[in-house]
């Protein structure tokens, strides 16, 4: 890397798709970068995929032949004389093999080095390192978990049930077991190695005490190659299905600024310790005014937005200029917050089943209005192809309290009108509604706990 460039790239290759796709080309656009990207056959005929200057067919539509193709993405970083690859969110941005061979075909990751990726991409050297940090953890073994049985039990015991067993290279909300009793202790443990070899070719797990009540409350940081770090402030992420979250806020409403700003500090603080770059964000579980660290993610989140609107800066352009080896604009005093933002992830999929409901959009009308961010890259008489995530847009509220973000959030989504397919709108506008989310601080189960008393 140089020590200090002043000039970004002349061209970003953007080695995703969808909504995250066309915000990062968004902002390479305002940096007056040129982008490149890539697609399968399924995205060939997106807008956003021809408002790039260039693009590459990568492969057939399932991702393993094409979002996941790392030797066709790198040729067309090579044949676009791309100088940087973009990663988004998902996919390969946080395969360290990956981030490594861009780096090696001599292109600029836009991301943390490939050993931090592969530092935090298995929990249990996460953990580890964050301890060292002084980063609060959730209590459980002391790293992996032992062959001997007596020993797991003996563990168990000292960590107390319930507890919860968790793949070390797991994600995405798969990869976990949560036990009661000794009794199902073992079955578990064997049955989560066995998932973990499978899934992530990793049959490594370790256990932790399992929160009965927590939030999801995270912390978005941002870290140049200069020693310099700082956090972006918090989102709660609570409400969520099946480990997948649907609403985030900033701020998280009803938490004591003065412990945010000691465990925002320490984040930051363990960027530094690690050495760490780019933009990242430290997830931790909040229980009675205690947080523990779970997982950190090494990319730019799909919720990024609700820490934009109440920070004003550009989290997306932000990854590009520390990746160009910029130094941040700013240091910790000047990161002010201001205002309320709640973002609401718009799924193609049944609002009461939850199976996916891809197809052709017939009809898209996308609210507007003061406060009102739509990020998505659909409009009508587009195709949902049924290869991917469901995720079609999100629609993005701010207000100077948390109340007018939710009003203007609720008219949001009264005017949004997606015909073709079904979404998750009718569930957002009802949860809008909800007496004990408008009141704020409901906890990770609340959606099931919901959605259970709805049938
Ligand atoms: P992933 O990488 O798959 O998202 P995480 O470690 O971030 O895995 O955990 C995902 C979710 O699982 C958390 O948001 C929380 O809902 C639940 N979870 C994980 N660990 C615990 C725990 N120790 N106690 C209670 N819930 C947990």
């Amino acid at each position: 890397m140089p020590a200090a460039p002043s000039k970004l790239f002349d061209k970003i290759l953007i080695a995703n798709r969808g909504e995250i796709a066309l915000r990062i080309q968004r902002a390479c656009r305002e940096l007056g970068i040129k982008t490149v990207v890539v697609h399968s056959e399924a995205d060939r005929d997106a807008k956003y995929v021809r408002l790039a200057d260039e693009s590459v067919c990568i492969g057939p539509p399932p991702s393993a032949l094409s979002y996941l193709n790392i030797p066709a993405i790198i040729a067309a970083a090579e044949v676009t004389d791309a100088q940087a690859i973009h990663p988004g969110y998902g996919f390969l941005s946080e395969n360290a093999d990956f981030a490594e061979k861009v780096e090696r075909s001599g292109f600029v990751f836009i991301g943390p080095r490939p050993d931090t990726i592969r530092l935090m991409g298995d929990k249990v050297s996460a953990k580890a390192a964050m301890i060292k940090a002084g980063v609060p953890c959730v209590p459980g073994s002391d790293g992996a978990l032992p062959e001997d049985p007596k020993e797991i039990v003996r563990i168990a015991r000292v960590v107390g049930y319930p507890v919860i067993i968790k793949a070390a290279g797991g994600g995405g909300g798969r990869g976990m077991r949560v036990v009661n009793t000794e009794a199902a202790l073992l079955s578990a443990v064997t049955l989560t190695r066995a998932e973990a070899q499978s899934a992530f070719g990793n049959p490594t797990v370790y256990m932790e005490k399992f929160l009965t009540t927590p939030r999801h409350i995270e912390i978005q940081v941002l870290a140049d190659e200069h020693k310099n770090a700082v956090w972006l402030g918090e989102r709660d992420c609570s409400m969520q299905r099946r480990h997948q979250k649907i609403i985030e806020e900033a701020p998280a409403p009803g938490i004591s600024a003065r412990a945010l700003v000691r465990i925002g500090d320490r984040c930051a603080d363990a960027c530094r310790k690690i050495g760490y770059r780019g933009a990242g964000t430290f997830e931790f579980l909040y229980q009675d005014d205690e947080y523990y660290f779970i997982e950190m993610n090494t990319r730019v989140q799909v919720e990024h937005p609700v820490t934009e609107l109440v920070t004003g800066i550009d989290i997306v352009q932000q990854q590009i200029r520390i990746a160009a080896g910029h130094k941040l604009p700013f240091r910790q005093r000047d990161v002010v917050k201001r205002g309320h933002a709640i973002e609401c992830r718009i799924n193609a999929e049944d609002p009461f089943t939850f199976v996916p409901s891809p197809g052709r959009i017939t009809s898209w009308h996308a609210p507007g209005g003061p406060g009102i961010r739509v990020d998505s890259h659909v409009y009508a008489n587009y195709f949902v192809p049924p290869n991917y995530d469901s995720m079609i847009g999100k629609v993005i509220a701010f207000g100077d309290t948390r109340e007018q973000a939710l009003a203007r959030m609720r008219i949001a989504l009264s005017e949004m009108v997606v015909e073709g397919i079904r979404t998750n709108i009718p569930l957002h506008q009802e949860l809008l509604l909800d007496e004990k989310f408008v009141r704020g601080g409901t906890n990770i189960h609340f959606l099931e706990e919901r959605l259970a008393k709805r049938k």
